[in-house]
């Protein structure tokens, strides 16, 4: 049975809650299990399940919370259920730490409104693995190190699959600095360009962004601007990746890949039952009044 660890909850904007969990190291089979987010408004319980079943998924954007108006504190727990066996285990419940201010509110849903409208434009990010099903292809558990370069099974993170499904998100990137020069081997120097985007889904070093021309870039390094110690924004420093690198073997197959923006459309029914307010919120926000606090 595999162990469900640092379930994180967070908030990046009014509109949803955000939870991020990892799994402890394992050799068994990432797709034996199956994951379900369940909520509750204390830490005891009732539990009520908020997602569908979520394969290879470790992260989960909960639309139907409404911050707004409620004073109440949204508790989770993440349940890992064996396919074949049946067999589950939970999480820790988690819950949200420091409520979002209202000014730091305001400036991240300016910046989402602005990213996903304006200057953002649509790519998808693969979240390297740091944790999860070992491979068993490259890694040396005597030694604790990869003995092959270049393993297909695990692009060198050592965990199965090297990247986690990717998720859709809205970046903008500058424009690259013409620095392209051929050595004597005629061998081109490393493009770099920066870039960036809002605080969700949260960026890491060595993730892979694909632009919609199937462009594809390593992340770098990230940073953050912070508003009341809320991520208002991630900066992001880029470099591109050679065509022909197996990175640009990283699949993007639509029905897999992770549209945090949208609420899974569970949450879309048992969302309008919720706040009266929360129906007519689309609206709100696409012809760009009212903001995130019309209370
Ligand atoms: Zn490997």
């Amino acid at each position: 049975m595999i162990t469900i660890t640092d379930l994180t909850v967070r908030s990046f904007d009014l509109d949803h809650l955000d939870m991020v969990w990892r799994i402890a190291d394992t050799y068994e089979e990432e797709l034996d299990y199956t994951f379900y987010v369940e909520r509750a408004g204390a830490p005891s319980g009732p539990w009520e399940t908020v997602s569908s079943g979520l394969k290879q998924q470790y992260l989960f954007r909960d639309g139907a919370v409404n911050q707004r108006k409620h004073n109440t504190t949204y508790y989770y727990r993440i349940k890992a259920v064996h396919n074949v066996s049946g067999e589950f285990t939970y999480s820790q419940p988690g819950h949200q730490g420091a409520k979002m201010p209202r000014e730091a509110a305001v400036m991240i849903y300016n910046e989402n409104i602005l990213f996903t409208k304006f200057t953002g434009m649509l790519c998808w990010l693969f979240p390297k693995k740091t944790f999860g099903q070992k491979c068993q292809v490259c890694y040396d558990p005597i030694l604790g190190r990869e003995n092959i370069s270049n393993c297909l099974t695990c692009f060198g993170s050592g965990y199965v699959g090297g990247y986690h499904r990717p998720v859709r998100l809205h970046v903008q990137i500058f424009p690259m600095a013409q620095q392209v020069q051929s050595d004597t081997f005629g061998n081109s120097e490393q493009q770099n360009t920066s870039a960036m985007c809002i605080a969700f889904p949260p960026v890491s070093p060595e993730d892979v962004l694909v632009e919609s021309d199937n462009t594809r870039w390593r992340v770098v390094r990230v940073e953050t601007s912070e508003r009341l110690r809320f991520t208002v924004r991630q900066t992001l420093s880029l470099a591109k990746i050679p065509i022909g690198d197996v990175e640009y073997s990283l699949p993007i197959e639509e029905e897999n890949v992770l549209n945090l923006a949208v609420a899974d459309p569970y949450n879309y029914s048992i969302r309008s039952s919720i706040g009266q307010d929360d129906a007519n919120h689309s609206q709100e926000v696409s012809d760009g009044h009212n903001g995130p606090f019309n209370t």
